[in-house]
């Protein structure tokens, strides 16, 4: 294939026009350190792709982009990380995929993820291991640790994950690069594999700013096929940001490191002119017990349909229908996707409905109350996106237990259904560390003008050797 012209009529690098063997060639030596991709195939779309693309003045024409393995899209196969879907192909192509092929971009493969998005170190994969490009011993976080380890690594200029309760935000800080959770509901989920369904929506994990701009809003957009979409409204002003207001950390859990990161972004902010004042939210004790609630549950109910009948994994075990779905569903469920279904299954039993989960709805409204008072008086609110930096694969530096509680920054924004930004904010002893900011609903371009000033002005470091697509 020759060398054409590298850059598309928006300025961003475009792969199918430049030495397809080269690009090659850096995926695979990429790959063999950080197994990023479960998929991976440019050939199969780029004879299609190249004829429709070169004609495309979309302003993703030609861009490569890696998709989450628990998004549909057909001529892939989509494992959503779990055996229980070994062998299955995708029959159908996501609407936030499908806009965004429309726009000229190509999906150049699947990334790995917790099972079914459960996890925050993609460790829960029954695939393959994913690690940090930034430190091989270490995880990229979860679920969506493919995407954002790919996106570091600079495989592609972005890629799409599926946060529920921060699995775009929290690998992006662990990896370097920026995470967006859209407001719920923006960007249609059909295609989505439903792992809580109140609480999912598609984000994007991005090199810079404008890349995470430019795909939220080619995605973005009521679908006909997701009766939870809604058309987006616009900001209310603009997008413009004077007043932040900044989480107290003070009785937090957050490392020394994530500490010193977290109070250097809040003297950058004060440096460059913006109004700060300290704020607290009493309901963030419950955060944690009340997303794990709702998140069990609804998935106790979405994941009932892989039975082993229909398709994926069917065990060789077992006589009759009953016993055959009771075999395949403990054979191809992993130990973590199990925990969850029984903790859902608890949580919703028969009488105890009232006691459990619709006690956690509850709390859920007054928790997303307390931060519309809040963004009463601020444009924008500042927390940490997760309370250490990326740790090591197994249990030693954080068990499965204390990944959940630690997901507390982060699950708030998929309660209340607000959009968060994950912006990178500091290396710390060698690893990112990132910050999030979150945003009234419908407010995605104060996230991205606050973002844009900072990276102008704080650029973040980039993993060295790696390919800058911008
Ligand atoms: N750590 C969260 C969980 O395990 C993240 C989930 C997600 O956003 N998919 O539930």
């Amino acid at each position: 294939m020759q060398a054409k012209a590298h850059k598309n009529s928006s300025g961003w690098n475009s792969v199918l026009f430049e030495l397809r063997d080269s690009y090659l060639r850096y995926v695979k030596d990429w790959e063999e350190k950080i197994g990023s991709f479960i998929e991976f195939d440019i050939d199969r779309l780029s004879g299609a792709a190249e004829s429709d693309v070169s004609h495309k003045e979309g302003p993703l024409a030609g861009v490569p982009f890696g998709v989450k393995d628990n998004f549909a899209v057909e001529s892939f196969n989509i494992t959503c990380g779990s055996k229980i879907l070994e062998g299955v192909a995708s029959p159908y192509t996501a609407t936030s995929v499908k806009k965004l092929q429309d726009a000229g971009a190509v999906v150049v493969g699947k990334t790995n993820l917790d099972a079914f998005g459960m996890g925050s170190s993609t460790d829960n994969s029954a695939v393959k291991v994913t690690n940090n490009p930034w430190d091989l011993m270490r995880v990229a976080g979860g679920s969506s640790g493919g995407s954002a380890a790919a996106v570091a690594a600079g495989l592609v200029p972005f890629a799409l994950g599926s946060d529920t309760g921060g699995s775009v935000r929290q690998p992006a800080s662990f990896c370097g690069v920026y995470g967006l959770k859209p407001t719920y509901g923006v960007v249609s989920r059909y295609g989505l594999t439903a792992y809580a369904s109140s609480l999912d929506v598609v984000g994007v994990i991005s090199r810079t700013v404008e890349m995470a701009k430019t795909v939220f809003n080619t995605m973005k957009g009521q679908d006909i096929k997701d009766n939870t979409s809604v058309k987006h409204p616009g900001s209310s002003n603009s997008g413009k940001v004077k007043k932040i207001g900044i989480l107290n950390i003070a009785d937090g859990p957050l490392s020394e490191d994530v500490e010193r990161s977290y109070l250097l972004s809040r003297g950058r902010l004060e440096k460059l002119g913006y109004e700060t004042v300290n704020i607290e939210v009493p309901s963030f004790e419950y955060v944690v017990p009340v997303y794990y609630t709702i998140a069990t549950a609804e998935a106790s109910a979405n994941l009932a349909r892989f039975n082993g009948l229909r398709y994926g994994y069917r065990s060789k075990n077992g006589n009759g229908p009953g016993e055959l779905m009771q075999a395949s569903r403990d054979e191809g469920f992993g130990d973590e996707v199990k925990l969850r279904i029984l903790l859902g299954t608890y949580v919703l039993r028969s009488g105890f409905q009232d006691q459990f989960y619709h006690k956690a709805q509850k709390i859920r409204t007054a928790i997303r109350n307390e931060f519309d008072r809040i963004f009463e008086s601020v444009d924008l609110i500042m927390m940490p996106v997760f309370p250490t930096a990326a740790f090591k694969h197994g249990s030693a530096d954080l068990d499965q237990f204390q990944q959940k509680v630690a997901d507390l920054y982060t699950c708030t924004a998929n309660l209340t259904g607000l959009p968060a930004l994950a912006v990178p904010s500091s290396l710390e002893k060698g690893l990112p560390v990132g910050v999030q900011f979150t945003a009234p609903a419908f407010e995605e371009d104060r996230l991205f003008n606050i973002a844009e000033v900072l990276e102008a002005e704080f650029p973040s470091p980039k993993l060295s050797g790696t390919k800058d697509w911008s």
